[in-house]
């Protein structure tokens, strides 16, 4: 069936080369000059598929270009973006070699453990260069997030700790250590997961909210940890629901962080406070 599958896309995407004339603009503000039609082969989740596209040269950016490589979301890689979604899951789940044998027992898609650890690094770096942005947009009120739907939830609680993840020796170097070499073999790192309670159970138990558990973990120290964990906590609307509640161990990080997370308005029947003034 995959083959088959394989076979109908190939054909389908074989319709199309995207052939814009002799110029195309390459991205940059140029006009690329067309070369001649080439190919490739890009992994998909049915198996390797070969397209034929049409190839531009930028004389000013001393490159060539598939405008359909863009259109198809494959510039640059060799993997599809649903094959690509598939390794980021499963390399996000186990390591990187066991993602390759998963994913070929469960979909039958070959993908080498280096191919899976540059797609799954190149990927987890853009993920997070993108929840960069957004708390660094919460964080200095550029971006107002939404407040919870009604009914608000009444508490909204952050767990928050630290562990030390074993690393290979790459991972750990020029760090001190408490080994008797000096050497690091962990780093730390740091984890918060917030969720909302409305409701109790029969015997006045408070009960999480169902599927309202979002996750932070991050290798940064503390003071960025905080800017990350300030901005998850407005985007779960902190600023709107009655109390929130930090639950942690003795760290002294984690009560710093906790004395300085912007708490929730103060809330009187009359006030009309918008979401978006400033509560430092
Ligand atoms: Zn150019």
């Amino acid at each position: 069936m995959a083959r088959l599958g394989a076979s109908l896309l190939e054909q389908l995407l074989a319709a199309d080369a995207r052939y814009r004339g002799p110029r195309a603009d390459c991205g940059a503000g140029h006009d690329a000059v067309f070369v001649s039609y080439r190919a490739k082969t890009i992994d998909t989740m049915l198996g390797p598929v070969r397209l034929r596209r049409a190839w531009y040269h930028c004389a000013a950016c001393h490159r060539g270009l598939a405008p359909r490589d863009g259109e198809l979301g494959t510039a640059g890689v060799s993997l599809s973006p649903g094959l690509r979604a598939m390794v980021a899951r499963a390399a996000a789940a186990v390591p990187f070699a066991r993602a390759g044998s998963l994913l070929a027992e469960l979909a039958g898609v070959g993908v080498t453990t280096k191919r899976i650890e540059r797609s799954a690094e190149a990927d987890g770096a853009a993920a997070r260069a993108g929840i960069d942005a957004q708390a660094d947009a919460i964080c200095s009120r550029q971006v107002v997030p939404l407040p919870p739907p009604q009914p608000l939830p009444d508490m909204l609680y952050i767990a928050v700790d630290g562990t030390g993840v074993p690393m290979v020796a790459a991972a750990t170097e020029g760090r001190p250590g408490k080994g008797p070499d000096g050497r690091a073999r962990t780093r730390e790192v740091k984890l918060a997961c917030c969720f909302t309670q409305a409701t109790a159970d029969g015997e006045g138990h408070p009960v999480r909210d169902p599927g309202s558990s979002s996750y932070l973990a991050t290798f940064e120290p503390a003071a960025r940890f905080r800017q990350l964990l300030d901005a998850e906590a407005r985007r779960r609307g902190a600023e709107h629901i009655r109390q929130l509640v930090i639950l942690g161990d003795g760290a002294v990080w984690i009560w710093n962080i906790a004395d300085n997370l912007s708490p929730p308005p103060p809330r009187s029947p009359a006030s009309t406070t918008p979401a978006s003034t400033s509560t430092t």
